[in-house]
C-alpha cells in the first residue's frame, strides 16, 4: 500500500514531470492560489511573489490576452462554455512557450461559482514534435504527388511525341510536292508540330525521362553566364545581387540546365514584382546530414555530404500557402493566359531531381519568395 504521503508526493513529482501546474481561485474574493509549477511555467520563482490575474496576464503574449479575458468571462456565465484554452506567454528570456489551460468551476444551488480549481500545462515541446511530423508527412505527400503526376506526364509526353512525329514527317512529305495553294497551311501544320515538340521537351525534363550528360561545372560561372543574358529582359527598377562564395565546390551538371534553372527563377522573380523589388542569388557550400534529410522526406535523390546550395530570392508578391502547394506541377499558372505556360518550375523540378539535388521554397504573401536549390557537389575541390 502506498501511504496518503507518499501518494502526495507522486502527485507533485507528476505535475514536475508533466510540466503541470495547479491553481484555484476564490471567485468571490478573486483570491488566488498558485503551485510551484504554475510560477515556474510563467517564468516566476515559485511562491516569490503573491499570484494575481494580472501578474498572469503580464506574462501572456498581447495577442492572446483578450482571448483569456473573454473566455473566463463566458466560462464563469455558464457551464456550456468550459474554460479550456491555449494561448502562448512569453517567458523573461523572451522565448516563446505554448500553454494548454483547463478549469473546473464549482458552483452552488443557484449556479453562482464557489470555486475554480485549473491546471496549466506547458506543450510547447509536443506541439512542436506534433508540427514537424506533420511537415513531414505533407512533405512526403508532396513527393508522391510529384512522382505519379511525372509517370503521368512523362507517358503521355512519349505517346504525344510519336504522333508528332507521324504528323511533322508526313507534312514535311507534302510539302516536298505541295500545290502553291497548300504551302502556307502545310507549314502551319509543320510549324505546331515544332511547337508541340517544345511542350514535350518540357514535360520530358519534368518527368526526368531526359537523359542526362552531367560535367563538372561551377556553378558561379553558370550563374554568370546567365546573369549577362539577363540583362536584357530584367527592368531597372529590379536591383540584382549576386552574392556567389569564392570557394564554392563543383557541382556535376548538365550543359545548359543551371541555365534554365537560373532563368526560370530569375523570371518568375521579375513577374512578382512588376513594381520592382530586390533579386538576391547567393551561393555557398553546405553539408547534408542526417536530420536534414530526415526534416525533409521529399528529399529522395539527397544524400548525406557536401553541397551547394544555390538561393534565388525576391522581395516581390509572395505566394499563399495553397499556392506554394501546386508551383512545380506542369501547367499551373496564376498567371493570364499568354504570360505563363505553368512549365517553368516543374521544368526546374524535374532538373533538379535528375541532378540528384533538392529544391525548398519559402513564401509568405507580400513578404517575397526564396528558392533554396540543393546540389551534391561534386567533390571536394574548389572550383
Ligand atoms: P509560370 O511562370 O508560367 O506561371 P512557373 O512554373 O514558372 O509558371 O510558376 C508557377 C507559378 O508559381 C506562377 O504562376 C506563380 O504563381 C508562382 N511563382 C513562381 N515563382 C514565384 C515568385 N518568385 N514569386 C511569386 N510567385 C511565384
Ligand atoms: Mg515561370
Amino acid at each position: 500500500m502506498v501511504d496518503k504521503e507518499y501518494q502526495a508526493e507522486w502527485i507533485v513529482r507528476a505535475q514536475k514531470i508533466a510540466h503541470l501546474g495547479i491553481w484555484d481561485q476564490d471567485p468571490v474574493s478573486n483570491k488566488l492560489w498558485w503551485s510551484d509549477e504554475t510560477f515556474k511555467i510563467i517564468g516566476l520563482e515559485p511562491q516569490s511573489v503573491a499570484p494575481s490575474f494580472e501578474l498572469f496576464l503580464q506574462s501572456v503574449h498581447p495577442d492572446d490576452r483578450n482571448d483569456i479575458i473573454r473566455q473566463t468571462d463566458l466560462s464563469l456565465k455558464s457551464d456550456d462554455n468550459p474554460y479550456n484554452i491555449e494561448y502562448r506567454i512569453i517567458l523573461p528570456d523572451e522565448s516563446e512557450r505554448i500553454i494548454h489551460e483547463e478549469a473546473l468551476i464549482e458552483r452552488d444551488a443557484k449556479g453562482s461559482p464557489t470555486k475554480i480549481t485549473g491546471i496549466i500545462q506547458d506543450i510547447t515541446e509536443r506541439r512542436r514534435a506534433e508540427e514537424a511530423l506533420q511537415l513531414k508527412e505533407e512533405q512526403l505527400r508532396r513527393s508522391q504527388k510529384m512522382e505519379s503526376v511525372g509517370i503521368l506526364a512523362g507517358g503521355i509526353a512519349h505517346e504525344f511525341n510519336n504522333l508528332l512525329y507521324i504528323i511533322s514527317g508526313t507534312a514535311e512529305l507534302l510539302l516536298l510536292d505541295a500545290r502553291p495553294e497548300d504551302q502556307e497551311n502545310l507549314e502551319g501544320i509543320f510549324g505546331a508540330t515544332q511547337r508541340g515538340a517544345d511542350l514535350v521537351k518540357k514535360l520530358l525534363a519534368f518527368s526526368r525521362k531526359s537523359d542526362y550528360n552531367l560535367y563538372v561545372t561551377s556553378l558561379n560561372a553558370e550563374i554568370r553566364k546567365v546573369m549577362s543574358m539577363l540583362d536584357r529582359v530584367i527592368p531597372r527598377m529590379i536591383d540584382v545581387e549576386l552574392d556567389l562564395a569564392e570557394n564554392l565546390l563543383s557541382i556535376k551538371s548538365d550543359i545548359g540546365q543551371i541555365e534554365q534553372i537560373v532563368m526560370n527563377l530569375c523570371l518568375n522573380a521579375r513577374d512578382a514584382m512588376p513594381e520592382g523589388g530586390m533579386l538576391y542569388i547567393k551561393t555557398e557550400n553546405g553539408v547534408i546530414d542526417e536530420s536534414f534529410l530526415d526534416k525533409h522526406p521529399g528529399a529522395k535523390s539527397l544524400k548525406t555530404g557536401s553541397c551547394v546550395i544555390m538561393s534565388i530570392a525576391d522581395t516581390g508578391c509572395g505566394m499563399d500557402k495553397k499556392t506554394m502547394e501546386n508551383i512545380f506541377d506542369p501547367f499551373f499558372t496564376t498567371k493570364d493566359i499568354g504570360k505563363g505556360t505553368g512549365l517553368g518550375l516543374s521544368v526546374i523540378y524535374g532538373i533538379i531531381e535528375g541532378h540528384d539535388g533538392y529544391v525548398l521554397c519559402e513564401s509568405e504573401p507580400g513578404s517575397g519568395t526564396t528558392f533554396n536549390i540543393y546540389f551534391p557537389a561534386a567533390e571536394d575541390v574548389q572550383a
